[in-house]
């Protein structure tokens, strides 16, 4: 993913690029202020402000900016105590940056399949998994990591319900769903990142708001935010030495990155709009031809932050053929990850499912859905797409 916004991410003349920052005025306006203000590094005055207006647009209590979304869920996971030889739970389709913090603790992932309803982490599978394990005397997950891939929120509900009946805590890897929200049930009206203990975000350059490398940790319980932040800024103590009470990390955000950031959340809700419009017009152009579709479930407002399509596997042409023609046409799309169970660091995980993993992995295409994406451009898409399933 992280490629989509190299330098010269637009590639050669003529290609439309698969997703790419969307940087304005207002954007160079904040961070020529944070640079001529003598703020460059993690204290500044951009840097709680983001922070405050990140915590009031999700509706969190806290929010803490982190140098990177990895290092977000890194911190979150410590919050929530997990320790060298604990268990974590994690979806078992996503980025490879929502692992490899459980394996920096020491910790080892237990991988949960997807739901074809979501493409997210399987409500059923993880409580049949909880419970198995609960009447069988086996040790309980430390930690249940949700993610809500692509931009779409997972089926919340009956996952938290699996959760606290086994009083385990969930933190939610937002990283890529800024924007996505729950619109019916108990949690109507919530952003993603905010109903479990902890919620991680990423401003990666390819993410739908960027600070071209940042994170974000929310929570509402104020001890943890207060640990968060200590741990982030080398678990340094006020004193007039250096007094460091614990081992910390040096995971702040810069306030040139916050004001990077600050710009692009008050342009959130124009990304959010031009997100779904290009998908509403993908939905519509494509719907007749033998793809699958990105989910629409009733009550989970997903951003459509990357846009992808399954692509149905017939007469020996599947993803990789689709890939290779509309490269050919300059149009930058790309495949879904492979599964945590199929990278090598993670192969001796235990699984739970796969199936579903496997196949949105062996199907998945993205396609170009930057917010500054033109008509003509999308069109462009769309006829190269069709093009496919007629030749
Ligand atoms: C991008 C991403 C991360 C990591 O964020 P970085 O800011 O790149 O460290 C973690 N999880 C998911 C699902 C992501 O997409």
């Amino acid at each position: 993913m992280t490629e989509a916004h190299a330098p010269g991410a637009r590639g050669p003349q003529g290609t439309v690029p698969l997703a790419v920052p969307n940087i304005g005025e207002l954007e160079r306006r904040y961070v020529l202020e944070a640079v001529e203000s003598g703020f460059v590094s993690s204290v500044g005055p951009f840097v709680s402000e983001f922070e405050r207006r990140f915590a009031d647009h999700v509706g969190s209590k806290h929010a803490i900016a982190c140098s990177t979304g990895t290092a977000a869920i890194h911190i979150g996971l410590i919050l929530l105590g997990v320790q060298a030889g604990d268990e974590v739970v994690c979806s078992d389709f996503t980025f490879v940056g929502s692992v490899n913090p459980i394996a920096y603790l020491g910790a080892r992932p237990v991988l949960v399949d997807s739901e074809t309803r979501t493409w997210n982490l399987d409500p059923d599978l993880l409580a049949g998994e909880l419970d198995r394990r609960a009447a069988a005397g086996e040790p309980l997950p430390k930690v249940v990591e949700v993610v809500h891939v692509l931009g779409q929120p997972a089926d919340m509900e009956p996952l938290v319900d699996a959760c606290e009946r086994h009083g385990i805590p969930l933190l939610e890897d937002a990283a890529e769903s800024l924007g996505a929200t729950w619109s019916s049930g108990r949690y109507a009206g919530r952003h993603t990142g905010t109903v479990g203990a902890i919620g991680c975000f990423s401003f990666n350059g390819n993410k739908i708001a960027t600070t071209g490398g940042g994170g974000m940790i929310v929570t509402d319980d104020d001890a943890l935010a207060a640990r968060a932040r200590h741990l982030t800024t080398q678990a340094k103590v006020p004193d007039v030495g250096y007094l460091h009470d614990e081992v910390g990390y040096n995971y702040r955000l810069t306030n040139i990155a916050a004001g990077l950031g600050l710009a692009q959340l008050e342009r959130l809700g124009d990304f959010v709009a031009a997100k779904h419009r290009i998908a509403a017009r993908y939905d519509e152009a494509l719907g007749d031809l033998p793809v699958v579709l990105p989910p629409r479930v009733d009550g989970l407002d997903a951003t459509y932050w990357l846009y992808s399509v399954l692509v149905p596997e017939a007469d020996g042409r599947g993803r990789d053929e689709l890939l290779d023609h509309l490269g050919a046409l300059g149009i930058g799309a790309r495949a879904l990850w492979r599964p945590l169970h199929a990278q090598p660091p993670f192969a001796a995980a235990p699984v739970v499912g796969g199936a579903v993993a496997d196949g949105l992995f062996e199907r998945g295409v993205s396609l170009p859905c930057a917010t500054e994406l033109t008509e003509s451009d999308q069109e462009r898409v769309i006829a190269g797409v069709r093009s496919f399933f007629s030749s």
